[in-house]
């Protein structure tokens, strides 16, 4: 690591590309009218631009993303096409590539994405999501890795980089602090200095830096500007600090002034109406430019831009002969997507080895509707269409086979969905219900009675976890909470089992005696699960976020602003997730990092040398297997200033490695610490300050489970 990486100026990316280039481009400019120029720059199809065919100059392609490739879209009407060729490999989502803590993983799942968008015919797939994860109750969390930038910052690299070796180009997106859906489109989200350079910035950044090709503008306002067009997001910070010169696109209907676009960085303008005249980089722009109102070079710079990522993906020139050609729906991409979601299964809680179950039971219950569920077409514009998608039930069934038998009980009901039910529910209406409430309760109970062992399988679901609006609490819907109460009070070994994008309330947590948690993981979902739940998979997820215990906990919502419509203001600062908990040291559900194995580690040394200048540090750790299974232990390290002058958080994650270890095996792990792990953003300097002074570096196996530590002493250092 380099002080580049996370200080505020960064290196220019370059591209190793020939300077010929962009004289190639230049001489297209020289021959584009100004009406080609201004078809390039904004949508002319829900997800493509207008080419150029007299001069070789194709339509830019997109597709969504972030879980695999999305259904193919009408050119101008949000409808899908509805062909059978269109199915695809369904990943997990980022949350829960996220919770794999495997970077490699995280590079085969980008990688699996850019082929199969390639083999779509696509040019940009508009993923990974990298938003922080703020509040829990964010409706799109699901889509977002982590609320801790360094794992977020980890994650979006390998996702870029192996979605980029397809010759497709990702989009980072929604650049930037897009942390909560309602009113996306409006609402001023008010962020500090340091909270953007430390929190909300360093993903984006280092996918900038790991050479992202693309980035999507956040449709929200960022201290007054909107981000597609903001001048200080793009023009200064974007393009000036970082030195990005890929694509800037719009989300979509994220623009909203002809004048503001054509003078920020955006270069793509994209709409969600079919009107692709009356966008504000098209007629209007023209129009403008025309009557000498706004000068052409403006355009140009943006046409330049998309030539440039046009020729990087080989879709002109003489490489087009060598452009990847990618391919979908693999049985290799399946099995990538199964070796994730094995990985990002997270074992919450495991008194008394309730866990795992025997294979050799001949009677199981699974209750709960997310037994049975299926999710890959939901969410919005997340949505996938599936070639397949194993729910939980069928994963226990396919794995135990016909000489078990699984019977399966809903346990509680969805209510039907007419518009306004619960207030205009009539008495009647309201007691039948009840009724149908109380029926699916007796039928699980009964079920689990004579079950030998009782499996429940609930949480959210995509009317929860959804673009375009945030939940209004943590708890569980449809009266779970009920449910699983019960089913402990009468079968206290019932394991519970939820799924979901985003942490749920647990008032029963207490009498559970084993709790798994999945995040919405894929097509092959349910085998992972189904193989975690019954030993054929060590389970190794961690969280890669705070579970508070009420959502009023959150320092978004006790200390700053969310889901105001007009102006959110990040009170809390930097201090988010475990930084703020266990900073104010809030008692919380699970804390980040925390995850339990069916075998155990003891983590024997911990190693620590600086460097000679004070200013680098070389970690390093043996963790020894010493339980009786294979399995695998993710070493968190994170760093605490021992007595910063500024108020920083208790400490921070600064390096993680997973390591898989046979019983009685030991590894050893080696990290290496650069200046930016021990510094702060320093907004009076204008840039990251690593104060001189001492520092604990710890070792742990989650934020509240630190097992080794040690003391060094740090020299100063400052990155302008
Ligand atoms: C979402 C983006 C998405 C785009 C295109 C927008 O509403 O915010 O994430 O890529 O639509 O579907």
């Amino acid at each position: 690591m380099t002080e580049e990486r996370n200080g505020k100026k960064m290196e220019k990316v370059t591209d190793q590309e020939k300077p010929e280039r962009e004289e190639q481009i230049d001489a297209l400019l020289r021959q584009l009218t100004l009406h080609e120029k201004i078809g390039m720059v904004h949508g002319a199809g829900l997800f493509r631009t207008e080419g150029v065919e007299r001069l070789g100059i194709p339509p830019l392609k997109m597709s969504d993303g972030p879980m695999g490739v999305r259904a193919e879209i009408a050119n101008d009407k949000w409808r899908k096409v509805g062909t059978t060729d269109d199915f695809v490999t369904y990943l997990p989502s980022n949350s829960a590539i996220a919770s794999t803590w495997n970077r490699e993983l995280a590079r085969e799942s980008g990688r699996i994405l850019g082929e199969e968008a390639r083999g779509r015919g696509k040019d940009m797939i508009l993923a990974p999501g990298i938003n922080i994860k703020r509040s829990p109750l964010c409706g799109r969390n699901f889509e977002y890795a982590s609320e801790d930038p360094y794992l977020t910052s980890q994650v979006a690299a390998e996702l870029v980089q192996g979605i980029q070796e397809s010759d497709v180009s990702a989009c980072v997106k929604h650049f930037a602090a897009n942390s909560q859906e309602t009113e996306r489109l409006w609402v001023d989200t008010i962020v500090e200095e340091r909270a953007l350079q430390e929190i909300y910035y360093p993903a984006f950044r280092e996918a900038v830096r790991a050479g992202a090709l693309s980035v999507m503008g956040a449709y929200n306002r960022l201290n007054g500007e909107h981000c597609c067009t903001g001048r200080h997001l793009l023009n200064e910070v974007l393009r000036g600090d970082w030195g990005f010169d890929g694509l800037i696109v719009s989300d979509w209907g994220g623009v909203h002034d002809t004048v503001l676009a054509a003078e920020s960085e955006l270069d793509v303008e994209m709409g969600v109406t079919g009107d692709f005249d009356n966008y504000w980089m098209a007629a209007e722009l023209e129009q403008k430019i025309r009557e000498g109102e706004l000068s052409e070079e403006l355009l140009d710079k943006k046409v330049r831009n998309i030539l440039r990522l046009m020729f990087r993906l080989k879709m002109m020139g003489p490489e087009r002969e060598m452009r990847l050609a990618g391919t979908y729906n693999s049985p290799e991409h399946r099995e990538g997507a199964l070796r994730t979601a094995r990985e990002s299964v997270v074992l919450l809680k495991n008194e008394d080895g309730a866990l795992p179950l025997p294979r050799s039971l001949k009677r199981i219950a699974v209750i709960g509707l997310n037994g049975a569920a299926v999710h890959a077409d939901g969410g919005g514009s997340a949505e996938i269409k599936a070639l397949y998608e194993i729910s939980p039930l069928m994963g226990i069934k396919k794995l135990l086979g016909g000489n078990c038998q699984v019977s399966y009980a809903p346990g509680y009901v969805i209510p039907g969905r007419r518009k306004g039910a619960e207030d205009s529910e009539t008495p009647k209406e309201r007691r039948a219900a009840e009724e149908q409430r109380a029926e699916a309760l007796r039928q699980a109970l009964a079920l689990a009675a004579e079950s030998e062992a009782v499996i429940f399988i609930g949480g959210l679901n995509h009317d929860y976890d959804v673009e375009g609006a945030d939940r209004e609490d943590m708890r569980l819907p449809y009266g779970q909470d009920e449910v699983i109460r019960a089913l402990l009070e009468e079968r206290p070994d019932t394991v519970v089992v939820l799924m979901g994008g985003s942490p749920v309330e647990m008032p029963w947590l207490s009498g559970a005696r084993s709790l798994v948690w999945s995040y919405y993981n894929g097509m092959e979902g349910g085998t992972a699960l189904a193989e975690v739940l019954f030993g054929a998979v060590n389970p190794s997820g961690r969280l890669a976020e705070t579970f508070p215990e009420r959502a009023g906990d959150c320092p978004a919502l006790c200390v700053g602003d969310f889901a105001e419509k007009e102006r959110v203001e990040y009170r809390e600062g930097v201090m988010v997730g475990y930084r703020y908990y266990d900073t104010e040291k809030t008692p919380v559900s699970f804390c980040f990092g925390h995850g339990l194995s069916y075998t155990e580690f003891a983590y024997e040394e911990l190693r620590a040398e600086i460097s000679e200048d004070g200013s680098h540090c070389r970690v390093r750790i043996s963790v020894k297997n010493t339980g009786s299974r294979r399995g695998a232990e993710t070493v968190q390290l994170y760093v605490a200033p021992v007595s910063p002058s500024v108020k920083r958080p208790v400490h921070e994650l600064k390096g993680f490695e997973k390591i898989w270890l046979e019983p009685g095996e030991t590894g050893e792990l080696e990290f290496d610490l650069g200046r930016e792990a021990f510094a702060y953003f320093d907004e009076k300097a204008g840039g990251f300050v690593a104060e001189k002074g001492e520092y604990l570096i710890q070792a742990g196996a989650s934020s509240r489970d630190i097992r080794l530590k040690r003391k060094v002493c740090v020299g100063e250092t400052r990155t302008k």
